[in-house]
């Protein structure tokens, strides 16, 4: 795959334990237990292990808010896979789940994206590391503080960025 010009920005402070970060979000049917279903999901072929959990939040729609609110959490993951494979499982998960792609940043009942992949940064058409929204997105940004609360993205600290943001639509669920 040709590496496009695009520079991301970089991860500082992963804790040892984790290779990966996910994002997870939904907005359609049971939200809690659709986050329950695609952490299950991300561990059943045992390729990656889920070995954090951030809790529960209900979040407004951001981006095309005419939509219903959200449940957002992250959960850390240890896994051999590569950065390409990790989001194709990921994908997979989606899929098997049922997600139907309709208009962009629209209703779904799942999304699982990658935050961030040890200290790599990487950007090709397929795939963006660490996910290049990450500051904008209260919704994110608090969940992946649970997980990694000394994380840094171009030499940012979660909290620095949080407090550039409105989060007062982050409440915790459970
Ligand atoms: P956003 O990426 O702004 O959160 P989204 O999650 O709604 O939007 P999707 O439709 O789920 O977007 O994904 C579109 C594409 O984004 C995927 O097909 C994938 O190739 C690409 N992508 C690039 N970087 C990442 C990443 N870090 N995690 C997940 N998908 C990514
Ligand atoms: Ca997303
Ligand atoms: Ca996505």
């Amino acid at each position: 795959m040709a590496e496009t010009n695009c520079v991301v920005a970089a991860v500082q402070g992963m804790p040892p334990t984790l290779d990966a970060i996910l994002a997870l979000g939904t907005n359609m049917g049971n939200r809690v237990e659709n986050i329950d279903d695609a952490v299950r999901r991300l561990g059943a072929d045992g390729s990656i292990v889920v070995v954090a959990r951030s809790e529960l939040y209900r979040t407004a729609p951001w981006g095309d808010t005419d939509q219903d609110w959200f449940v957002n959490a992250c959960v850390g993951v240890q896994t051999e896979l590569s950065p390409h494979e990790l989001l194709t499982r990921c994908q997979a998960v989606e899929n098997d789940m049922g997600r139907i792609r309709t208009r962009h940043w629209g209703p779904r009942i799942i999304d699982v994206d990658i935050l961030a992949f040890r200290d790599r940064q990487i950007c090709d058409a397929i795939l963006t590391v660490p996910h290049p929204l990450i500051a904008e997105r209260a919704f994110v940004l608090v969940p992946l503080k649970d997980v990694a609360p000394g994380l840094t993205i171009g030499g940012k600290t979660l909290d620095a960025m949080i407090g550039a943001l409105d989060a007062s639509d982050v409440t915790r669920l459970r």
